[in-house]
């Protein structure tokens, strides 16, 4: 399988990361909105979102069909495509949990932010694979701005 690549702006990562220390000890998600090429994906904007998961929001991260119908809308204003979600694991390692399998959709890129002790640290991204049965990394390629995919 080709490697596949996620462009993503130093200013949408900075956000990432202070959106998942701010929510700390809880967790942060949103969606990411962009563009898809060949081979390459590209994000361009970030759309926070609140966690609806009351009963554990320190390790579910939930995304709801409200969710997605207001990221696509913001998406489509902005002419760009729902390229993924991303999400905070606090003091947690930047992987996806069993829940995060369980609960996530082919195509979309995946970003999963470590918030350790209140510190963002390591950002990863993964794909689920087609047939669900694993998550493949995805290189995430940090540039200054929107490179224009
Ligand atoms: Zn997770």
């Amino acid at each position: 399988m080709s490697a596949v690549r996620l462009a993503v702006p130093d200013e949408v990562m900075r956000r990432i990361r202070a959106h998942g220390v701010d929510t700390y000890p809880h967790e942060c998600c949103g969606a990411l909105l962009g563009r898809d090429g060949d081979g390459r994906r590209e994000v361009i904007e970030l759309v926070p979102l609140a966690n609806h998961r009351d009963d554990s929001p320190r390790n579910r991260f939930e995304v709801m069909a409200d969710d997605v119908r207001l990221a696509e809308k913001m998406a489509h204003e902005k002419r760009l495509e729902l390229v993924g979600w991303y999400h905070s694991h606090p003091d947690s390692p930047a992987r996806p949990s069993e829940y995060d399998r369980d609960h996530a959709w082919p195509w979309y890129s995946y970003v999963i932010v470590s918030v350790q002790k209140g510190v963002a640290c390591d950002v990863t991204s993964w794909r689920l694979q087609e047939d669900r049965a694993r998550y493949e990394r995805e290189e995430i390629e940090t540039v200054a701005h929107p490179v224009g995919i």
